[in-house]
């Protein structure tokens, strides 16, 4: 039995575990941070660091946008090493069809201040010349950018230990219990409150929570520093986005500021090994060639994959869990959880102290999902 007790223990130094705990420790809390392996080495390790605003429903345009304007307030005091770049998103619009979509996207966007540019077939050509030609167009984001996640989740855990905070690294929480937690090396530490934001390992800790695994592969190439100046993507990505069955793939790639290009992605429900899987991958890139045929010159370094953490309604789930008084989950953020970390600490903490939030916490509560559905 550890003597200390704190008021805050942060169970994961992901992304999303290492934003909360600085913001712990901005309200003056004390936070130990608790990580069975490395600070950021999770799916935050394994995502692609796109800052976007998505707009699958109200909830999440609402915490995707109020996140990315955190990021914005912070973006001066980023280290070097988080390599932020302010290259705005093109979401590609193959077809006559797509481009209705990309309006529509823009007409959302718009409506809610979000600065965009529909471009046609020639300033998309202009924009990026290396993309096939006989594309009908774009939409344009220049607010979306893109950082290296696991230098930022460093960058939040050295926040959090230099306003008191502290870091137990190696240690693996074998179980959330009334009072705070166990460590599998038979450790216990005392909190008033836990949260639970270990990814998807969440629901190994809190059985019964509603999260799944998604599989994702990426490959980064060497460097090719003039090939690309967006992070650039299909439209069609939304589908494979939204598919809750089907193993699915869709061009989406990101100039990284080394001269790399990250080029995603995939997604599959129900694979828990972390294996390349060659015919998933062969899938991605060839979708991704078709989109940009220099590609096939260029050599690649490195692939790998992660697992995003899904929920049903694509929502993360933050705040109090229904049962268990001490504890609060900040976890299930899917494709998302680099972009809405910051938004995820702020409306966590400020439930933690009882206090309002900027954008309405409703949507992401966990008691959404354990909730009995009301009859009439
Ligand atoms: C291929 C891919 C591409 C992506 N691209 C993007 C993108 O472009 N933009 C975006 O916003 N998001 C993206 N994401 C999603 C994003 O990476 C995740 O949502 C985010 O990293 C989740 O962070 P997290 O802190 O919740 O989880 P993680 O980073 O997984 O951290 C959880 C931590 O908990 C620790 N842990 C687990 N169990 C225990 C235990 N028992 N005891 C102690 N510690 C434990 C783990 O070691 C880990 O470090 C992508 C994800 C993937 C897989």
């Amino acid at each position: 039995m550890s003597s200390k007790t704190y008021d805050v223990i942060v169970i994961g130094a992901g992304i999303v575990g290492s934003a909360c705990a600085v913001e712990c420790a901005r309200e003056g809390l004390s936070v130990a941070i608790v990580e069975a392996g490395i600070v950021g080495g999770g799916a935050t390790a394994a995502g692609m660091g796109h800052l976007v605003v998505m707009d699958d429903s109200e909830a999440q345009f609402a915490l995707t946008r109020y996140s990315q304007q955190l990021w914005d307030e912070i973006r001066d005091e980023l280290p070097h090493e988080v390599e932020h770049d302010a290259c705005g998103t093109i979401w590609i619009a193959a077809d006559d069809e797509e481009m209705a979509e990309a309006r529509r996207k823009a007409r959302v966007y718009s409506d809610r201040d979000v600065p965009v540019e529909i471009l046609d077939a020639q300033s998309l050509a202009e924009a990026e010349p290396q993309l096939r030609p006989g594309l009908a167009g774009g939409l344009r984001v220049p607010g979306d950018s893109v950082i290296y996640p696991p230098c930022a989740a460093q960058f939040f855990v050295d926040q959090a230990l230099a306003r008191g905070g502290e870091l137990i690294l190696g240690a693996a929480v074998e179980s959330i219990t009334a009072n705070g937690i166990s460590l599998r090396d038979g450790t216990s530490i005392a909190a008033g409150v836990i949260v639970n934001s270990a990814g998807s390992w969440s629901p190994q800790l809190t059985p019964g929570l509603e999260v799944k695994k998604r599989k994702g592969h990426l490959v980064i190439t060497d460097r090719y520093p003039d090939f690309l100046r967006h992070q650039v993507v299909e439209l069609g990505y939304l589908k494979s986005a939204h598919s809750v069955t089907a193993d699915s793939v869709a061009f989406n790639i990101q100039p990284r500021k080394t001269g790399q290009l990250l080029i995603g992605s995939s997604r599959q429900y129900d694979v828990e090994e972390s294996y390349v899987d060659v015919s998933i991958l062969a899938r991605m890139l060839d979708r991704a060639v078709e989109y940009l045929p220099g590609l096939r010159k260029l050599s690649s370094l490195r692939t790998w994959t992660g697992f995003r953490a899904a929920t049903p309604d694509k929502l993360p789930l933050i705040g109090p869990h229904a049962e268990h008084q001490r504890l609060y989950l900040a976890t299930g953020h899917e494709g998302l959880g680099i972009t809405t970390s910051l938004g995820t600490a702020k409306l966590l903490v400020a439930q933690i102290m009882n206090r309002g939030t900027a954008i309405p916490v409703a949507p992401y509560l966990p008691a959404r999902v354990t909730q009995e559905p009301a009859h009439a």
